[in-house]
């Protein structure tokens, strides 16, 4: 794999833009977001916007043999290596793998991390998924999207940050192998061809290493990157191009219903005709 793509010119935000927008993609564990959306997040970068990766929690379920806080510091590290390699910042919203719950303390918590980012533009899980921490992390940044602008919402942070002057663009990633719980496949209303930044989006999900050895142990086979290509591949055949990521815009009351990454992304947004 080449390292051209860590430190040449093209991923970093090297350019200038008038109005650069905050771009945040938020999801469950570690590795979530290089599955579903790092393609796009690269080429958002490229144009020169600011992009933040989140998770709720640092994986700490995510191994066989090292304990829960051992696993959590080597993938928040892996984490933050794939988000710079696009420019991103990382944070970990540091909730548990498997105790992520819909309840007012959550709700409070990822709201106020919403107000800490200020967000134009939010990529989160959809609603239905085949892990439930996938779901409830849905639902609880969609409502804190909602719970963000809301000047009587607090947080009971210590320091709490002001809030949001709206609700930002709110975009629902794919489902894990573009598969709903049925195993057809999960609707999406448009595609980002990702073609020409598949290679770093490829590497970002590289950096999870704990993750792909566990899988090649295991399988024999490298299905982690394996697994990643294919869905990007599938989706791209919907429309024709090599590699695309799949997303829904969610246009509930209140919500904005324009297509903002249209019009950051031009040529590179596509609709299934
Ligand atoms: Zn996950």
């Amino acid at each position: 794999m080449s390292r051209a793509f860590v430190d040449g010119p093209v991923y970093t935000r090297k350019v200038r833009l008038v109005d650069p927008k905050t771009v945040l993609a938020i999801h469950a564990h570690p590795d979530d977001v290089e599955f579903q959306c790092a393609g796009t997040l690269a080429l958002l970068a490229r144009s020169g916007h600011r992009i933040v990766i989140a998770t709720m929690s640092p994986g700490d379920c995510g191994s066989a043999t090292l304990p829960a806080d051992e696993i959590a510091a080597v993938r928040r590290t892996e984490a933050a290596a794939a988000a710079k390699l696009i420019g991103a910042e990382y944070h970990c919203l540091e909730f548990r793998d498997l105790a992520i719950f819909e309840d007012l303390t959550s709700r409070r918590r990822v709201t106020e991390f919403l107000r800490s980012i200020s967000p134009d533009l939010i990529f989160a899980p959809p609603a239905e998924d085949y892990l439930c921490d996938h779901e409830i992390t849905h639902r609880l940044v969609r409502d804190a999207c909602f719970a963000a602008p809301v000047p009587n919402y607090r947080t009971h942070h210590w320091e709490p940050s002001p809030p949001m002057a709206h609700i930002p663009h709110l975009y629902l990633v794919d489902a894990l192998e573009g598969l709903g719980r049925d195993g057809k496949r999960h609707g999406v209303d448009l595609y980002v061809d990702v073609t020409d930044v598949f290679a770093v989006k490829r590497e970002m999900l590289a950096c999870h290493a704990s993750q792909r050895d566990w899988l090649l142990k295991h399988h024999g086979i490298d299905e982690y990157l394996n697994g990643q290509e294919e869905a990007s591949h599938k989706r791209g055949e919907e429309i024709g191009v090599r590699h695309a990521e799949g997303f829904r815009i969610y246009r509930g009351h209140a919500y904005p219903h324009d297509d903002l990454l249209m019009a950051l992304l031009p040529g590179h947004v596509m609709y299934k005709s």
